[in-house]
């Protein structure tokens, strides 16, 4: 509904009121004000959230390691009961997994005596490395696991 605003108090008078309904003054030459219709309030379509995966798996000779951003895979992880695991040529803490924007990533940690592999190549300590599902991620050259990523 157009209304007339009161300059002296803002009522909403009548736009044919000469005076405010409500203090009084003259209103006779204020000008009528749309009032403006609600507003159609557009509903922002959700954000399409990329869904973080829970956890990679590294598939071993007769075990599953299940990680998750920021976990640590070494030797002796109780998680995977496996002795498989027990391999000495495996650091306590060997490889670091990362999950980022574009995938899952891992480290080789920088203080392990044993190496790092990816598909058979030798990886530097203290950097990070992509890994894709059916990769194959080498602790030392006796242990491989074979990455397994959803979709
Ligand atoms: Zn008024």
């Amino acid at each position: 509904m157009p209304y007339k605003k009161c300059p002296a108090c803002g009522h909403k008078n009548k736009v044919n009121s000469l005076t405010c309904e409500n203090c009084n003054c003259d209103i006779s030459t204020v000008e009528v004000i749309k009032e403006e219709k609600g507003k159609n309030v557009l509903i922002e379509e959700p954000k399409t959230i990329i869904e973080k995966e829970e956890y990679v798996e590294f598939l071993g000779e007769d075990f599953v390691i299940k990680a998750k951003d920021g976990d640590i895979i070494g030797r002796g992880m109780e998680s995977v009961g496996s002795e498989y695991l027990q391999n000495v040529y495996i650091s306590r803490k060997h490889i670091k997994v990362y999950f980022k924007e574009d995938g899952w990533y891992i480290e080789p940690l920088k203080n392990t005596t044993n190496d790092t592999y990816l598909n058979g190549e030798k990886l530097e300590k203290g950097k990070l490395f992509k890994i894709r599902r059916g990769d194959i991620v080498g602790l030392s050259t006796k242990v491989k696991l074979e990455v397994k990523i959803k979709r």
